[in-house]
């Protein structure tokens, strides 16, 4: 059996909803973009010992914090650097620590239907255990199952992001209802007025259709017969 031909393309079948990977940077200021980078993702990752590890201890989180590269699907992504407020519960647990709250962010893009652009902000609930690492929860699940404790500190951009790409809708609109473009002019028709149309005459009638626009040859159903009185009542006989 022959190998599956591989797309002429690759680019264009890539998958909406995955998060962006690394971004293919050919700027030269690679370092100190990186540099700039490393220091946003590392603002994600709490120390252990903010929150103590003694099962019970918790910690109520509010912060704000700037969003990563490539949280986003094809036409609606927070922008990086944009905030990020966290009201967050850290609760420990036997296992590991348990997240939850309220995650709010500001998401920018474009309407599906009209391509206006558009602003929005998305508010979500998390709730996740981050398990330590030889805990019984780490044992019992597979490595893509559960998020884990990395060393001394807890990442929650990989929460966030998660979340945020399984949220947005992949075809965003501006308003519910968006009609959005007539297929002839290309403007809104939101803000066209509701009879809003094009006369597109095949050419090939376009003879007929002067014909029939013509009064003196359109045909009319209660046309008076020649000689007769124009008003006779049909009923009386
Ligand atoms: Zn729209
Ligand atoms: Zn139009």
């Amino acid at each position: 059996m022959p190998a599956a031909p591989s797309p002429a393309h690759g680019a264009a079948s890539t998958d909406a909803r995955r998060p962006a990977g690394d971004p293919v940077d050919t700027t030269t200021d690679q370092a100190a973009r990186s540099s700039a980078e490393k220091a946003r993702e590392k603002a994600w990752k709490i120390d252990l010992r903010e929150i103590g590890r003694r099962a019970g201890s918790m910690r109520e989180w509010d912060k704000t914090l700037p969003a990563l590269a490539g949280w986003g699907v094809e036409m609606i992504g927070v922008p990086e650097g944009a905030p990020v407020h966290l009201r967050l519960r850290l609760e420990s647990v036997m296992e590991g620590v348990l997240v939850s709250g309220q995650v709010e962010l500001p998401v920018t893009g474009q309407c599906a239907r009209c391509l206006d652009p558009l602003e929005d902000t998305l508010t979500f609930d998390v709730q996740e255990l981050y398990a330590y690492s030889g805990s019984t929860t780490e044992a019992t699940s597979e490595e893509d199952e559960v998020r884990r404790i990395d060393g001394e500190s807890l990442d929650l951009a990989p929460l966030v992001r998660d979340t945020v790409v399984l949220t947005l809708p992949l075809s965003p609109t501006c308003t519910p209802d968006c009609a959005g473009l007539c297929v002839d002019c290309g403007e809104r028709l939101d803000d066209l007025p509701a009879d809003h149309s094009h006369e597109v005459i095949d050419p090939r009638w376009a003879g007929l259709a002067a014909r029939l626009a013509d009064p003196d040859t359109t045909d009319s159903a209660d046309r008076p017969q020649p000689g007769s009185a124009s008003r006779t009542n049909p009923e009386e006989n």
